[in-house]
């Protein structure tokens, strides 16, 4: 058996086509195709501005600079990749990490509890984990009765949807963030966007990522005007080409994605493998995430790592707690009473999960993860 990753890209001739038809066209960087990918993007997801950057994380530090001041104290959540909480200290913001709630994502209610009790929290930054959709009635209630930012953090939740809303469309959100890094749902190698519905932030956004320069058609043809401190944070054409071609095939992944977690859940069911949540329409699945209660078992999760990955199968953790990262412990952080988020880090792990993994493989891997549990 080939090794198994958790998850990976799925390259097609079509890809690779699309991508050499700019290599011989005049523009390799901020040509038509960034425009196109802007585009299509924006209908995808059903939002009225798409920037399309070099990262997830360079999106979530442009937000970042247009929704937050220093000193601004932000809610967010331990149960992320690292780029989440250190998009708030970019800008000079607080994070308060806030326990999450048995789906994996922030606890909004506990959110809504701290938001009741202090009102100078500035914004609420919650990640769509493993592709699930932040609870959007949830979200509403919380705008509408604290008038708070929110940031949600899209990076696994590309193609997800919650009734009629889909993710990244900010109908109760004011600016989310995608990545196309190969890992995730559609790549473009390294890549990102952020998308929103005011053209306040977009403009400023849109500033910020290139250098903070400003060109209007009243200026001399030479002239331009630095009016903030930007970056170099652009997507190439190259890359926004390889998006166009992968978006097209989204739909198609996505799908493939949630008859894989289907099998899984049928896979576990009145097992000592629990599924994080089992399929109920919210959640893309950019992961299958799982829990073990590994104080009943003879076998240790170090343990279970190491034998699945002699056996060619490679499972991962998301994620560490951000909190207790020593850069953070320096900070202050690491004693917040987060008793769900523990519990959760103790027993969790992620499955393979990505739309080329095969029927045969999925098998394997279900078998030979019963069969090292119960050693
Ligand atoms: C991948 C990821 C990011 C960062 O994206 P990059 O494109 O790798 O910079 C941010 N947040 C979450 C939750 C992610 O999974």
């Amino acid at each position: 058996m080939d090794f198994i990753p958790y998850g990976k890209q799925w390259i097609g001739q079509e890809d690779i086509d699309a991508v050499v038809e700019v290599l011989n066209s005049d523009y390799l960087t901020t040509g038509p195709k960034v425009q196109e990918f802007e585009e299509a993007l924006g209908d995808y997801c059903d939002v009225e501005y798409v920037i399309a950057v070099a990262n997830g994380t360079a999106a979530l530090h442009l937000a970042s600079l247009a929704l937050l001041k220093k000193g601004d104290r932000v809610l967010t959540t331990p149960n992320s990749f690292l780029a989440t909480s250190n998009a708030i200290l970019y800008a000079g913001a607080k994070p308060i990490f806030v326990d999450i709630a048995e789906d994996g994502n922030i606890d909004l209610d506990l959110c809504g509890e701290i938001l009741k009790n202090d009102n100078s929290i500035k914004a609420i930054y919650g990640v769509a984990f493993s592709g699930r959709m932040l609870d959007q009635k949830k979200l509403k209630s919380l705008k509408e009765n604290y008038n708070v930012l929110i940031l949600e953090d899209n990076a696994h939740a590309i193609g997800a949807k919650e009734g009629e809303t889909k993710s990244a469309s900010c109908k109760n959100s004011d600016v989310s963030i995608l990545s196309f890094h190969p890992v995730k749902h559609l790549t473009t190698g390294e890549g990102g966007a952020i998308t929103t519905n005011s053209k306040e932030l977009y403009e400023k956004m849109l500033t910020l990522r290139g250098h903070g320069m400003v060109k209007t058609p009243e200026m001399k043809p030479w002239e331009y005007e630095m009016r903030e401190l930007g970056f170099n944070y652009r997507m190439t054409d190259i890359q926004c080409a390889l998006g166009l071609s992968q978006l097209k095939k989204l739909d198609n992944f996505v799908a493939r994605r949630i008859e894989i977690a289907k099998r899984y859940d049928e896979a576990f069911e009145n097992s000592i493998i629990k599924p994080l949540y089992t399929h109920d329409g919210k959640s893309s699945y950019h992961l299958y995430v799982v829990q073990v209660d590994f104080s009943k078992l003879n076998i240790s999760k170090v343990d279970l790592f190491s034998r699945l990955r002699e056996k060619s199968i490679g499972i991962q953790l998301h994620y560490i707690p951000i909190n207790k990262q020593p850069y953070y412990k320096d900070l202050g952080y690491g004693d917040e009473i987060t008793p769900v988020m523990d519990r959760y880090y103790e027993q969790c792990f992620s499955l393979p999960m990505f739309p080329k993994l095969s029927d045969e493989e999925q098998e394997y891997v279900v078998e030979t993860l019963f069969e090292v549990l119960n050693a």
